[in-house]
């Protein structure tokens, strides 16, 4: 019956896509070019619309338009507590136009539409969550050694670049925007040219909750042109970056050999989901199984190294198997859909590589391994057993629903297996044991580890990469902190007894 509702007619999303060109200065604008270029709907591949292509000339613009905004506008001038206001009345707008946004989200990105309406709602939280810091990042007096008073100042630190990817785009959007506004930057966005259509939207709305020009700039474009221009850009101060590792190297270089602004970025995982002998196996069946399927199996820190006991390792694969199974694959917009479509052609023809490569080299195909349907980009949930640490499926990062899984014997073992890779983004435990938990949370190299939950996001709590998976962190007190210059200042006492 998968097969039969992959022929229906893809459900009409109930939205219209408002705004397709750049957003400079606070005015939409087209492209100085004059080109457009097409976002697909991953249901079917049809054209949503064509939407305006920015490249150096455009970033040129919109980086002069936020470094007016930033040296002459009022933004970092107002008082913290007005910013806040800005970001708290946005916040209220998100609130108000959540269908809207998650529809339009649902069907850029192919993601369902209800978890669409929880990233809203986390995107919410963000923001004011970081509202609410903009009027508490104060300095400090320091003790000097010698006649001195000593002070920091926080300062913002100018012009800040986000370059996003297309798996989260409004929560990316969210997690550059803004500690960047909330510090008291100004912004130059430019969302993945999969996804350009929420960030429009929604940056429409910032200026209607009274954003002054030229504070947020919107340049939706591809990456080696308008991407590039941004991180190499010399009026730029900042940039935070989140897509795969080999371009964050790219924009890394960029950054260096031009003006050697400051950096963050938040890259590749292939992080291990350690299911322990102790494991209550339904449960931990379920958990692992939403850790790498959960957003189409498209996301950084998909737990996509299932690492289980030997001792319940059968059992443990054949309920995985029957899980996969009854996933329910379809329409993004169909009620109780859990996967829609993978991005676009080039992620689906990916996937389905790294599939054939898993088969080949000697893994045992448990369930799933082709595409559903015959149009659009759905791949049936694949599960993988008997999977070794030097296969590709269990090394590359694959971002589609392909679980692989693998047995382990003790936990030495798992640790050194688990933190052989050159990621180390996230890693999951499932035990009850808390000596397991202890010793495990201390020797995973990951920037976060989930301990009997997985993909637990929080806006004030840190998120980032070890190793090959970033730079930096973002959320919570730490990601205010990218978009801060610490300054000192040192003013001699003239009347030291004093
Ligand atoms: P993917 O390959 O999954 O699309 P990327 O890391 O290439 O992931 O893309 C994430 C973001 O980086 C997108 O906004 C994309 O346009 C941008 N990007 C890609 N290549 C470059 C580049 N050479 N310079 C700057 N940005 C880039």
């Amino acid at each position: 019956n998968l097969s039969k509702r992959m022929s229906e007619v893809p459900i009409k999303p109930p939205v219209e896509v408002k705004y397709t060109q750049l957003l400079i200065d606070g005015k939409f604008v087209d492209a100085a070019s004059g080109k457009t270029f097409k976002t697909l709907d991953p249901r079917t591949g049809d054209v949503i619309a064509n939407v305006a292509e920015g490249d150096a000339e455009d970033i040129n613009r919109a980086v002069a338009a936020a470094r007016k905004a930033f040296d002459e506008g009022p933004w970092p001038r107002m008082t913290a507590y007005e910013r806040q206001k800005v970001l708290l009345r946005f916040a209220n707008l998100l609130e108000q136009h959540n269908d809207e946004i998650a529809a339009l989200e649902a069907w850029d990105s192919g993601k369902p539409y209800q978890n669409a309406l929880i990233e809203v709602s986390m995107v919410t939280r963000l923001m004011r969550y970081n509202a609410g810091w903009a009027d508490k990042i104060h300095g400090l007096t320091v003790p000097a050694h010698g006649p001195f008073h000593m002070q920091t100042l926080y300062e913002p630190i100018g012009v800040a670049a986000g370059i996003i990817p297309w798996n989260f785009p409004l929560p990316m959007y969210a997690w550059k925007v803004a500690p960047a506004l909330a510090c008291g930057c100004t912004v130059v966005l430019k969302p993945a040219e999969q996804t350009p259509l929420t960030a429009l939207l929604v940056s429409q709305l910032l200026y209607e909750a009274g954003l002054p020009p030229g504070v947020l700039n919107v340049i939706p474009g591809f990456g080696p042109t308008a991407g590039a221009a941004l991180a190499s850009h010399m009026d730029v101060d900042k940039i935070a970056f989140t897509g795969s590792t080999e371009t964050g190297r790219i924009i890394s270089d960029l950054a260096i050999k031009s003006n050697m602004k400051s950096v963050t970025l938040e890259l590749g995982g292939k992080s291990p989901f350690i299911v322990c002998e102790d494991a209550d196996v339904d449960k931990a069946v379920e958990l692992a199984h939403q850790a790498l399927f959960f957003n189409q199996g498209e996301c950084c820190a998909a737990g996509s190294r299932t690492f289980v006991h030997e001792r319940i390792y059968d059992e443990f694969v054949e309920k995985s198997k029957q899980r996969a199974l009854k996933r329910s694959v379809g329409d993004p917009f169909k009620e109780g859909t859990e996967q829609g479509p993978q991005i676009d052609e080039e992620q689906f023809n990916k996937i389905l590589r790294y599939i054939k490569s898993g088969v080949e080299s000697g893994a045992t195909l448990e369930s799933g391994g082709e595409r559903l349907g015959d149009k659009g980009y759905y791949i049936k949930p694949t599960v993988f057993s008997n999977v070794k640490d030097d296969m590709l499926i269990a090394k590359d990062e694959i971002f589609g629903p392909v679980q692989t899984i693998l047995k382990f014997k003790d936990l030495n073992e798992v640790i050194r297996r688990a933190n052989a890779t050159h990621y180390g983004l996230a890693a999951g435990i499932f035990s009850q044991n808390v000596d397991t938990i202890n010793t495990l949370t201390r020797a995973l190299k990951a920037g976060t580890i989930w301990v009997n939950c997985y993909d637990v996001f929080d806006a004030a709590l840190p998120f980032g990469g070890y190793k090959m998976s970033g730079h930096g962190r973002e959320n919570g007190f730490n990601g205010l902190l990218n978009y801060l210059q610490v300054k000192s200042v040192c003013t001699t006492l003239v009347n030291p007894a004093w």
